[in-house]
């Protein structure tokens, strides 16, 4: 079966990262997986959560916000500002940003200080968490690499990159990186986050209205397991440290 924008079932969307798209930022990225664009950043603050300093945690924090903007979607989504709350499905979107990036970030190695992620998607088109993460990952190097050049830091707080990828099975064919039309359609849906050493840091798999067999999750896997890896080829790519060899940031 073709997929309706021609790729093969293993192949990504087109991938593209446009480092400093938010000036102001100490670290930002526009990542766009096919028509899904979502502008990342990253922004240092020199405190922790007093949560943090009431336990004797030493080292700092991360932390993630995810939202869409107005006019990401075709009807119009009102801001939450506008609506007085921020709705559950971004709650749970960037709760999964924030976990997936505390496995890159070396936070006892940050010192006193949070590290503010923001995801704004401004097109959606399916996957806005899987860019999001992807996105972030790159801001979040960015942001940690000029702590180190302006000798705030004697070396990188990252411990590996991370990259996220939804796979799912549309009418019966497992399929990796899914669009809208492809994420409407499916049986089952997933999405994983993976280091650049190839483990996983999450894997949300679920069934809408179907279930699956071992043998099918473990196809859903491996196909999510190459994306996630030319993700991270990606983000090395454009970060600059592709020569370097995996693991040795
Ligand atoms: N979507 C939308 N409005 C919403 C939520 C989702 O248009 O309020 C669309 C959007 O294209 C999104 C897709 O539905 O990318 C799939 O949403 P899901 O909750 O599965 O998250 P995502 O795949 O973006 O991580």
């Amino acid at each position: 079966m073709t997929r309706h924008d021609g790729r093969q079932a293993d192949q990504l969307r087109p991938i593209s990262f446009t480092l400093g798209i938010a000036p102001h930022a100490s670290g930002s990225v526009l990542v766009a997986f096919g028509n899904t664009r979502v502008i990342c950043s990253a922004m240092l603050e020199d405190a922790v959560p007093r949560w943090m300093k009431e336990q004797n945690v030493a080292g700092g924090w991360l932390t993630a916000e995810y939202s869409m903007l107005p006019y990401s979607t075709l009807s119009r989504k009102a801001r939450d500002a506008s609506r007085g709350k921020q709705d559950g499905r971004s709650i749970e979107i960037q709760r999964l940003i924030g976990r997936a990036l505390r496995a890159a970030v070396d936070l006892p190695a940050l010192g006193q200080r949070t590290l503010w992620i923001d995801c704004d998607v401004l097109q959606a088109d399916g996957g806005t968490r899987t860019a999001s993460i992807t996105g972030a990952c790159v801001a979040a190097f960015l942001a940690c690499r000029r702590l180190v050049e302006e000798r705030k830091l004697p070396r990188l707080p990252i411990r590996q990159l991370v990259s996220a990828v939804s796979v799912g099975i549309v009418r019966g064919e497992p399929l990796l990186d899914l669009d809208y039309p492809e994420d409407h359609a499916a049986e089952v849906d997933m999405n994983l986050v993976m280091t650049e050493a190839g483990q996983y840091v999450e894997v949300q798999s679920s069934g809408e209205e179907a279930v699956f067999s071992p043998q099918q999750l473990d196809l859903l896997l491996a196909l999510g397991r190459q994306g996630a890896q030319q993700l991270i080829k990606a983000q090395r790519s454009i970060l600059g440290i592709e020569l370097e060899g995996a693991g040795t940031l």
